[in-house]
């Protein structure tokens, strides 16, 4: 690891000066106090990497375990500089200052954490900053810089980090961790394919033995959503499929989800779609991954209630599909006409060339405005009811039949029909 620059050095030279100063006011604050604080996570990892991280975590050691540490520091500080803005959770044993120029930092008290089972939340304790770092996902992770004491600007480096962090490599520090999250998969994913490190051989045979037992085929929640959200919304989504695939952690969604080709050809062809979408790329992504499989993967990821109606409705339509033989643009919107764009790419993205084009090509038609309105009826003196939103519709049928190009060929079209 190029460790010739020196914790300090690094310090200066990519922390802003609002970041250094915060971890002076910190350091002082914790000498003040009796207490111990470490810079951790992912700030100490990207400072090692010479690049710069603004996103602060601090952790707090007290005197043998003792509780709510950070609070006492963060309030310790808030007093000190009556300009910060100052919470505590008391619950969590967390706090967080906000300054006015809205720099954040998030200090909490060291703890441990165990996992009565595995995948559930994890009981919480105070402990030393070993065990803190202990209960991290990966050696990259679990490195701290002392800010204050006898140790103060120095590394601490329990489990290899550095070592690891020169190697590149994505390193779990105990067998058991995918089993007691299986959402560290997803991170190790993740972190992966952001740095360009590669994952441990070891640590990957970890991941294939917790997958392989089907012991997380029951488990899902919001935090296994978050974690894949953040991998599909990544420009590295289709790698981190292929490599979940290849590590057969897909089974963490579905048991039976692998990425065939035509999982892989749907994904990016949705990928390569340029309209504008109410539903972010990375959701689109999850929602096709979701079609690929029996319905009752949704329920181990909570879903919006939209999310769940296109999901239902791209599958109670999929079946019928191969008998649509018409599929001219009148004929798509006499299915379509109530589905979101959204729905209509999610449906094309099961199919195949050149039926998908042809969802794509009404999509755009029906985008187009229209060209005959409800006051252009009334105009012609039709009055408002059932007729008149058929009329309109007929109109528009033709409209993206290419019969009727012109507002004025529009009327006449009317006026022939139905005066
Ligand atoms: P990024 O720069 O991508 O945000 P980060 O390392 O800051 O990376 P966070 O998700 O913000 O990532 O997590 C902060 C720290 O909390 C991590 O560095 C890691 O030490 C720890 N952590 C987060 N999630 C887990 C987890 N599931 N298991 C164990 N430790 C975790």
């Amino acid at each position: 690891l190029p460790l010739f620059r020196s914790v300090d050095e690094r310090l200066e030279r990519q922390l802003s000066p609002r970041a250094r100063e915060a971890l002076l006011q910190v350091s002082k604050s914790a000498d003040a106090l009796g207490l111990v604080a470490y810079l951790v996570g992912g700030a100490v990892r990207d400072l090692l990497l010479d690049r710069t991280s603004e996103d602060l975590d601090v952790v707090v050691e007290g005197r043998t375990g003792e509780a709510g540490v950070a609070v006492q520091l963060a309030r310790r500080i808030a007093e000190e500089d009556i300009t910060v803005r100052f919470e505590a959770f008391e619950k969590y044993q967390t706090a967080s200052l906000s300054w006015p120029d809205g720099f954040v930092l998030d200090l909490a008290t060291a703890r441990t954490e165990f996992y009565p089972r595995p995948g559930a939340n994890p009981e919480v304790e105070s402990a030393s900053i070993r065990l803190d770092l202990y209960r991290r996902d990966f050696t990259i992770n679990a490195l701290a810089i002392c800010l204050n004491g006898p140790r103060a600007w120095q590394l601490i480096d329990f489990f290899g980090g550095a070592i690891d962090l020169s190697n590149r490599l994505v390193r779990v520090l105990h067998p058991n961790s995918f089993i007691e999250d299986p959402t560290r998969i997803f991170r190790a994913v993740r972190f992966a394919l952001k740095l360009g490190f590669t994952i441990a051989p070891q640590t990957e045979t970890f991941i294939v033995r917790s997958v392989s037992g089907g012991l997380h085929d029951l488990y899902g929640g919001e935090r296994l959503r978050t974690e894949l959200l953040y991998l599909l919304a990544a420009p590295f989504w289709l790698e981190a499929l292929l490599c979940l695939d290849r590590l057969q952690a897909l089974r963490c969604i579905h048991p039976q989800l692998h990425l065939d080709n035509r999982l892989r050809s749907g994904l990016e062809w949705l990928s390569g779609i340029s309209l504008p979408l109410k539903v972010p790329a990375a959701q689109l992504r999850l929602e096709r991954l979701l079609l690929a499989v029996g319905p009752e993967a949704a329920w181990k990821l909570p879903l919006d209630g939209a999310a769940r109606q296109r999901i239902e409705k791209v599958r109670s339509l999929c079946p019928e599909l191969p008998r649509w033989a018409d599929r001219s643009a009148p004929a798509l919107h006499r299915q379509l006409a109530d589905w979101s764009p959204e729905a209509v790419l999610l449906l094309a993205s099961l199919e195949e060339e050149p039926q998908r084009e042809h969802l794509l090509l009404y999509l755009g038609l029906r985008e187009q405005p229209r060209l005959l309105n409800g006051k252009d009826l009334k105009e012609l003196g039709f009055k408002a009811g059932p007729t008149f939103r058929a009329i309109l519709e007929a109109a528009f049928a033709a409209q993206l039949a290419g019969t009727l190009q012109t507002r004025e060929e529009a009327i006449d079209w009317v006026r022939e029909r139905y005066l």
